[in-house]
């Protein structure tokens, strides 16, 4: 047997990361030259990550880093704008933090004699709460793609603590190095969104003496790299062993962004300032329930974070507190229309390129957003509702010529693509 095969399962897999083909796709098998016989695999990824790592050594002079233009936070939010629609407070709040970062990292940089020289500028990395397909990561990716910085996305259900099984913190770095193109200067001021943080809250009323292996130990391995550290990134991902090789970043200029539903939040904040929450619960109140607890959250403290189960020096490490707030009925309208990619636009470039004029209706696009609300996953609803009414229009639409234009009104909305396409085309016509 090679020496690529799993040690318990006897699956091949990758010689330089360990991973099986399952998970890193298709291996390349290096032949050894005689009189050597064992046959080596190597996985996709690794080949590029070694492709990378050898095409950075080999230019001479390395890239002059490119620039980041630090723009104001007013450009920022105007900028924002033009994608996110509502959490106006929230857009604001992170401009500001971002901006401060990135001039962190130019005081870091440049030569000072002012009368500031001795002041140190913090590291202000930002915790985003608030519900689910709100924007948290909408925000986050558009601030990078309007710096042009690197933007990696992890999730914090998939890491452990060191020496557990499932994912290394590191593994996020490698992330963001690849968005880098392998660039490590660049990764190392880019920006990482870890969603889902509130998952590894520590349980409460925990009496096990057993560690937490899921909640307070994460939080624990990833104090460092959110504070600042020259992390070891093992070159090929996965799981660290000693003949692996290391590249070193640096953490202290990457800014982290956490993200959480935080849900029950909004209720230990109401304990704590003694309000609780009025019973809501017809349907037409869900407005008026949910804007309660946006109230309440609004309002958290670093204290209710605690008791939520964040531990303080996690707690510490995030300081510019974020809240995101539900999204209205007629917010969810604004985003199927107005942003660069509404959903209604992109559907409309689309049956354009295939010379079809498509027009949703007022009430139509209101039955999307109401179907979608209903459903109380923010924006992310938006999206499941549209493609269940257009997937069979998209698919039947070119039989019908010439079709000039389409409507598609509430009717065909209520319809969920379970009607006739065919006859709705005709009255489309
Ligand atoms: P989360 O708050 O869970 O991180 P996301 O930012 O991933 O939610 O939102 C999911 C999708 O919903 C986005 O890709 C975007 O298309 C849409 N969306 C969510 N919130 C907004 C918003 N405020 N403005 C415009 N689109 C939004």
């Amino acid at each position: 047997m090679n020496g690529n095969s799993g040690a318990s399962t006897g699956e091949r897999v990758c010689d330089m990361c360990g991973k099986p083909a399952k998970i890193v796709g298709p291996f390349i098998e290096l032949s050894p030259r005689p009189p050597k016989t064992e046959r080596h695999l190597i996985c996709g990824v690794c080949l590029q990550m070694g492709l990378t790592t050898i095409q950075n050594n080999q230019k001479k002079a390395p890239a002059a880093l490119k620039e980041i233009k630090i723009p104001s936070p007013q450009e920022l939010v105007d900028h924002l704008n033009q994608y996110i629609i509502g959490q106006e407070q929230a857009k604001i709040t992170m401009a500001v933090a971002v901006v401060n970062h990135y001039k962190r990292l130019t005081a870091m940089t440049a030569k000072d004699d002012g009368p500031f020289k001795d002041v140190e500028l913090s590291k202000s990395n930002i915790l985003m709460v608030g519900p689910t397909g709100c924007g948290k990561t909408l925000i986050a990716e558009t601030l990078a793609k309007i710096l042009q910085v690197p933007f990696a996305v992890g999730d914090a259900t998939s890491l452990t603590q060191a020496g557990y099984v499932g994912e290394d913190v590191e593994s996020l770095l490698l992330r963001l190095l690849m968005e880098a193109d392998g660039d490590i200067a660049a990764a190392q001021r880019g920006i990482i969104y870890i969603d889902e943080i509130d998952k590894i809250a520590a349980s409460r009323g925990n009496v096990s003496i057993t560690r937490d292996v899921g909640g307070e130990g994460v939080q624990q391995s990833l104090l460092k790299m959110l504070e600042g550290t020259v992390a070891n990134v093992p070159q090929g991902g996965g799981r660290k062993h000693p003949e692996q090789q290391y590249i070193q970043i640096d953490t202290s200029s990457i800014l982290f962004i956490c993200g959480g539903a935080f849900i029950g939040l909004d209720e230990t904040v109401g304990r704590r300032i003694g309000r609780s929450q009025i019973g809501f619960t017809s349907e037409a109140a869900t407005d008026n329930a949910e804007q309660s607890k946006d109230d309440l959250l609004a309002q958290v403290t670093p204290g209710d974070l605690h008791e939520f189960g964040m531990i303080p020096e996690f707690i510490g490490r995030l300081p510019v507190l974020v809240t995101i707030k539900h999204l209205t009925e007629d917010q969810l309208v604004d985003i199927l229309l107005k942003p660069r990619h509404a959903l209604v636009r992109q559907y409309q470039k689309l049956f354009h390129m295939d010379g079809v004029d498509l027009e949703f209706t007022d009430e139509a696009v209101r039955e999307v957003a109401r179907q979608a609300h209903g459903r109380g996953s923010g924006a992310r609803g938006l999206r499941s509702v549209v493609e269940q009414v257009m997937i069979p229009i998209n698919y039947r639409i070119k039989q019908i010529k010439p079709l000039k234009k389409f409507v598609v009104d509430e009717k065909i909305v209520k319809a969920e693509g379970k009607a006739d396409v065919m006859r709705l085309i005709e009255q489309g016509k």
